[in-house]
């Protein structure tokens, strides 16, 4: 390839690393970041716009190979390599349980106690009274036990563990009876099917997708079976002409074959839903209630606590899964312990516990706050003075999210915005792209954000983003 005279002329022109480092020196910014930095980001600016030169792009030719103007370019690339990764969000998708966006948030009483644990040495594994080794589990049995009626409890470092923990305990080289409409991908390649062949437990399907009896589970014991295994169908409904067998009837079948019944509950709740006019979703304390052997479900879902996966269960199951070398790679580490036992506390007292936690604070918001809230989101943009913001409200659905209540409409108000002279996806763009993002929806060529999940000192920040948006365009 023959270059132009330009390109020729500009690459004699582009600086090289020691000289930018030269004048880095004495420039106040760098001052405080480590010369690795500096020297990286150097590099990689000395080396795109080389790359740029002889691609012949026509940004280098305009903008000039000055060094004030590729110090510049060094300063924006060691602003990029000096920030966190990972970095708050403002979630105005109305989805309460944001996979993609963290799940829950915690109580503050679980953050303070956060903050205690993680500064400071603790009882983690260390038996006060007796005065030597003690058993991380026992953080938050006490508590589990307390407000589930469960015999035995323990937390693990997510459902994921929790459900092959207990099929690796229970069932390896066994078969595991699990209905055909309960074969479930979670999302994320968790797929019961194969979480199971995991483990070593065989899977013996029953019944059909839509309807599957008791008889079908009765027909399928046979001397290799470990487990029956009921499934909390987090993310779908099998709606229309179905028939699925309750935990109680499993656990009479079990009782009587001798078999253990275990239960994944997926979301877990702790709290009735329909007390608040919401569907009914089975709680926690029922399938306790039920007699189930084994019983998981997760701690950042529904329940509103940090990732974590709880296993409530009888003594003897819950005895040998702590036997299990599995444990040791999936235990719970101290600082999750820590917001879980203080998350679980609130609990004691489900209307506490329902305004203390966001999970189910931000689900059972009623209407008329929701409302208020979007008043005064629009407020606060209408404040900017910039004619070409066009601000509609929408009566909307939320969702709970985290594959569950996965067909509970939540009615809500979405704020919807328009910007004469921006396209909708510029809009949507450019607030992904702010610090901190804002993260909303297009519906209908409209930027929606759904009131909901908004945090109260967000509404201002998001009026900022807005503003800085219009200033730019
Ligand atoms: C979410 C879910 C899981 C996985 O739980 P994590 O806490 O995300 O590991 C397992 N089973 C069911 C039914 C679920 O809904």
């Amino acid at each position: 390839m023959k270059l132009s005279e330009t390109q020729q002329m500009l690459l004699r022109r582009l600086p090289g690393v020691d000289r930018m480092l030269e004048l880095a020196k004495s420039d106040v910014f760098f001052q405080d970041i480590p010369v690795s930095v500096v020297t990286k980001s150097a590099r990689l600016v000395i080396e795109s716009l080389r790359t740029a030169i002889l691609e012949n792009s026509s940004e280098v030719i305009e903008q000039g190979l000055s060094d004030a103007s590729v110090v510049e370019r060094i300063r924006e690339s060691v602003t990029a390599a000096m920030s966190l990764n990972l970095f708050r969000t403002i979630n105005a998708t109305g989805v309460v349980v944001h996979t993609n966006l963290g799940r829950s948030l915690l109580a503050d009483e679980a953050i303070a106690n956060l903050q205690v644990i993680a500064g400071r040495y603790s009882n983690l594994e260390f038996d006060i009274n007796a005065g030597k080794r003690g058993s991380r589990y026992r953080a938050v049995e006490d508590i589990l036990c307390e407000i589930t009626g469960a015999q035995a409890a323990m937390a693990v470092n997510n459902n994921a563990a929790a459900v092959l923990l207990c099929l690796d305990t229970l069932a390896k080289g066994k078969e595991v009876v699990l209905s055909r409409g309960e074969l479930v991908e979670i999302g994320g390649s968790f797929r019961i099917p194969d979480v199971m062949a995991r483990t070593g437990a065989i899977l013996k399907e029953v019944g059909t997708t839509n309807r599957t009896h008791l008889k079908d589970y009765a027909g399928a014991i046979g001397d290799s079976t470990g487990l029956l295994l009921k499934v909390h169908t987090s993310n779908y409904r099998v709606t229309g002409f179905t028939a699925s067998v309750s935990l109680s009837d499993l656990v009479t079948l079990g009782k009587t074959k001798g078999i253990a019944v275990m239960e994944d509950l997926g979301s877990g709740t702790l709290v009735d839903f329909s007390r608040y006019g919401m569907q009914k979703e089975p709680t926690v304390q029922e399938s306790v209630a039920s007699g189930a052997d084994v019983i998981t479900f997760s701690g950042d879902k529904l329940l509103g606590g940090p990732q974590a996966g709880i296993i409530l269960g009888t003594r003897t199951i819950l005895d040998s899964i702590k036997q299990n070398p599995l444990t040791r790679a999936l235990r719970i580490d101290k600082l999750t312990l820590a917001a879980l036992e203080s998350t679980l506390c609130l609990y004691r007292d489900p209307e506490k516990a329902r305004q203390a936690i966001p999970t189910l604070r931000m689900l059972t918001l009623p209407i008329s706050e929701i409302q208020l809230r979007a008043d005064r989101l629009c407020a606060l943009l209408s404040d900017i003075g910039d004619l070409r913001l066009g601000l509609t409200q929408h009566a909307l659905s939320s969702r709970a999210g985290g594959g569950s209540l996965p067909l509970l409409d939540i009615p809500t108000v979405c704020v919807g915005m328009r910007v004469t002279g921006i396209s909708t996806h510029a809009v949507e763009s450019f607030l992904r792209h702010h610090i901190p993002p804002v993260i909303g929806r297009i519906e209908t060529d409209v930027f929606l954000m759904d009131v909901r999940t908004l945090q109260d000192d967000e509404l201002q920040w998001i009026q900022t983003a807005v503003a800085e948006l219009l200033k730019r365009n």
